[in-house]
């Protein structure tokens, strides 16, 4: 097995251990392959093994690999922060957009959606770790953009996004996602079935705490090269 197989089979391993601790049903937690700064040749390894849904964050790189891979069927998430004037090329270009933090990016995604693609599937950014600097919106005001988005005609609200502060203690990693699950679930909101919380450093406690889908790229592709 290649070293890609490899990381794969673990982190495989890994998802399933993690729902069984925390008594999920089998396969109730979606694996997103973050492939951000690893090459097209990585992704159609994964590919080849089976995954299909892959995450980036640079927009023109991603651009540039979904070329190189077109002849794939891969479903594209966009997880990276948004500047309005790049809403176009992602409106048509991905299935999924994870980090939407804002009403104006909702809207000019839902006004730019083709409509030869079925609705673009939407996760709102939460600022979980009461960082000013982070991204995403504070957990007082999900419930409006959550009202505001959900109506707009070309997207498809699915959940919320979290990256919390990595925490070393499995306590601490579990307690902001514990808050943001129990907020959304408050809203009594069906439609809302995507919780993209976990990454490589904190994917147990993700899932311990509801986690559907799972953003990770080291485990699976190895280090990336620091900015
Ligand atoms: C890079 C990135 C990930 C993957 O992080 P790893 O620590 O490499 O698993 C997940 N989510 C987002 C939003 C990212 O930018």
């Amino acid at each position: 097995m290649d070293s890609i197989a490899r990381r794969f089979a673990t982190v495989r391993e890994q998802l399933r251990q993690a729902e069984i601790t925390a008594q999920r049903p089998f396969g109730s937690v979606q694996l997103l392959a973050v492939s951000k700064t690893k090459p097209a040749g990585d992704i159609a390894a994964a590919y080849r093994i089976g995954q299909r849904h892959f995450g980036e964050n640079y927009l023109q790189e991603a651009l540039k690999k979904q070329q190189e891979l077109a002849a794939f069927n891969i479903s594209w998430h966009f997880i990276g922060p948004i500047q309005s004037n790049k809403t176009k090329p992602i409106a048509q270009h991905f299935a999924w957009v994870h980090s939407v933090d804002r009403l104006k990016i909702a809207e000019r995604l839902s006004e730019q959606r083709p409509d030869y693609l079925p609705p673009l599937n939407i996760c709102l950014q939460v600022n979980i770790s009461d960082e000013a600097s982070k991204s995403g919106i504070e957990l007082t005001d999900l419930p409006t953009l959550i009202e505001q988005v959900g109506k707009l005609p070309r997207l498809r609200l699915r959940g919320v996004m979290a990256i919390p502060e990595p925490q070393q203690d499995y306590q601490a990693q579990c307690l902001p996602y514990r808050r943001l699950y129990q907020a959304v679930r408050h809203l009594n909101r069906s439609d809302l079935d995507t919780f993209s919380f976990g990454m490589s450093g904190d994917l147990q406690a993700a899932i311990s705490e509801g986690s559907t889908l799972v953003r990770i790229g080291t485990a699976l592709f190895g280090e990336r090269p620091s900015q």
